[in-house]
C-alpha cells in the first residue's frame, strides 16, 4: 500500500504548538531517559520521525502520543533543543482534532478567537435563558422549593440534557479513535478476548492515574506533587460531576448543610482550588519545562475551571448565610461559566480523561497480541532504525 506523505504537516502541529520538530536529529536520547518507553511503543523518538517524514496518516493511528504525561524529561536531556515534551502535547492536541466528528476542535485549536466567541456566546445563552426561565416562573426572593428562581428539578433536567450531549459526541470520537488505531492502525490479528481480559484498565487509569507517577521512576529525586495535584482536580471535577448530575437536588436544598452530600462537595472544592492555583502559578511561573509553553486552549480550562469554584463557593455562602438574591445571581454567573466548559471538554486537551485510559486500555490489548504472536519488531506501523 503506497504511503503518503504530507510535506506540510510540520506547519500544520506549528498551530498545535510543536514549534522545534525539525531540530531533531534523531539522536535517540529523548527515548533513553523517558519512563514510559519500551520495545513497542518506542517514543518520543519515532513520534519526532514520522512528523519530520510527514506521515499524519500513520501518526492518527498511533497511541504514542496518548501515553506520554508529559513529564519533561526528554525535553530537558535534548541537545538540540527540539522539545520532544511539547510535540508528544502538541499531537494529543491534534489527535484529539482528528477524532472530533464535528471539526469544532480543529477550529478552537487553530483560533483562540474563535473559541473565545464561541464560550462567550454559550456563556450568554446559557445566561438569557436561566434569566428568563426564573423570571417567568419563579421569584428572585425564594432559592429552591415552591416559587424558586431556579428550582432544582429544572437544573436537574438541564444538567441531564448538557450531560447527556457531551456523552453523545464524546462517545462517537471514542469510537472514531478506537477505529483508527486498532481498525486502521493494527495490521495483526487481535483476539476479542483480550478486550475483556485488559478491561480493568479503563477504571484503574481513570481513578489512579499511576502512569503519571511512574514519571518519576528515573528521577534521582522523585518528585510527585504534580500527579498528586492532578489526581486531586480530576476527581474534584468527577465528583462535582456525579453531584450535579445524580444529588443536584439535595445539593440545592437549604439553607441548612446536608453534610451526606455536601462533604462531597466540600472536598472536591479543596482538590479544585488547590489544582487549579497550582497549574495557574506554575504556567505563570513556567517553573518546569512542561509549562514553559502554554497553548491558549491550556489557558482556558484552567482559568473557567477556576472561575467555576470561585462562583459555586461564593453562591453556596450567599445561600446558606440568607443573601438569596445574590445567590440566585452568582448561581446564574456559575452556569454562564459551567456550560460553557462542560460543552467545550469533548473539542479541548480535557478530553483526555476519556482518551488517555481508553489509549492504556487499547495499548495493552496491542501488546498483549503482539507479545502472544511474537510480532514485535513489527509493532510499529512504520519502523525505524
Ligand atoms: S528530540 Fe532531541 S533527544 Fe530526541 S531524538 Fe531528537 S534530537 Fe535526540
Ligand atoms: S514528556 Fe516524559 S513521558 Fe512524555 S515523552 Fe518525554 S520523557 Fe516520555
Amino acid at each position: 500500500m503506497a504511503i503518503r506523505v504530507n510535506p506540510t504537516f510540520i506547519d500544520v502541529l506549528d498551530r498545535f504548538g510543536a514549534e522545534d520538530v525539525q531540530l531533531c536529529y534523531q539522536c535517540g536520547d529523548c527515548s533513553t531517559v523517558c519512563p514510559h518507553a519500551d520495545e513497542v511503543y518506542k517514543f518520543p523518538r519515532k513520534s519526532m520521525r514520522l512528523l519530520q517524514m510527514g506521515l499524519e496518516k500513520k501518526i492518527e493511528t498511533t497511541l504514542e502520543p496518548w501515553l506520554c504525561y508529559y513529564c519533561g524529561q526528554c525535553s530537558e536531556q535534548c541537545p538540540r533543543e527540539a522539545d520532544p515534551g511539547e510535540t508528544m502535547m502538541s499531537l494529543r492536541r491534534w489527535l484529539i482534532s482528528r477524532y472530533d466528528f464535528t471539526g469544532i476542535a480543529r477550529q478552537f485549536f487553530k483560533s483562540r478567537v474563535t473559541e473565545v466567541l464561541a464560550i462567550l456566546a454559550i456563556a450568554l445563552l446559557t445566561g438569557l435563558f436561566m434569566l428568563y426561565y426564573g423570571f417567568s416562573g419563579g421569584s428572585i426572593h425564594i432559592y429552591d422549593g415552591p416559587g424558586a428562581f431556579l428550582p432544582s428539578p429544572f437544573i436537574h433536567k438541564f444538567d441531564l440534557t448538557v450531560g447527556f450531549l457531551l456523552a453523545i459526541i464524546l462517545l462517537i470520537n471514542a469510537i472514531h479513535m478506537w477505529y483508527l488505531v486498532m481498525v486502521k492502525g493494527t495490521t495483526f490479528h487481535v483476539p476479542w478476548w483480550l478486550y475483556v481480559k485488559e478491561l480493568y484498565q479503563l477504571p484503574w487509569h481513570f481513578f489512579t492515574q499511576k502512569r503519571y507517577s511512574e514519571c518519576e521512576k528515573k528521577r534521582e529525586h522523585p518528585f510527585y506533587m504534580p500527579w498528586f495535584i492532578h489526581l486531586g482536580l480530576m476527581l474534584g471535577y468527577v465528583t462535582m460531576l456525579v453531584l450535579v448530575m445524580v444529588y443536584i437536588e439535595k445539593l440545592q436544598s437549604g439553607p441548612a448543610i446536608r453534610w451526606s452530600v455536601h462533604i462531597f462537595g466540600y472536598l472536591a472544592s479543596i482538590g479544585l482550588i488547590t489544582g487549579t492555583v497550582y497549574f495557574i502559578r506554575n504556567r505563570l511561573k513556567k517553573n518546569y519545562v512542561q509549562y514553559k509553553k502554554s497553548h491558549g486552549t491550556d489557558w482556558v480550562f484552567v482559568v473557567l475551571l477556576f472561575l467555576i469554584v470561585l462562583t459555586g463557593i461564593t453562591q453556596h455562602i450567599f445561600h446558606r448565610t440568607g443573601f438569596i438574591e445574590w445567590a440566585n445571581i452568582t448561581y446564574i454567573i456559575h452556569l454562564m461559566c459551567v456550560v460553557p466548559w462542560l460543552l467545550r471538554m469533548p473539542f479541548s486537551k480535557w478530553a483526555h480523561l476519556i482518551y488517555r485510559p481508553l489509549a492504556m486500555y487499547l495499548a495493552a490489548i496491542r501488546k498483549d497480541a503482539l507479545l502472544r504472536q511474537e510480532l514485535i519488531t513489527d509493532a510499529s506501523p512504520v519502523t525505524i532504525k
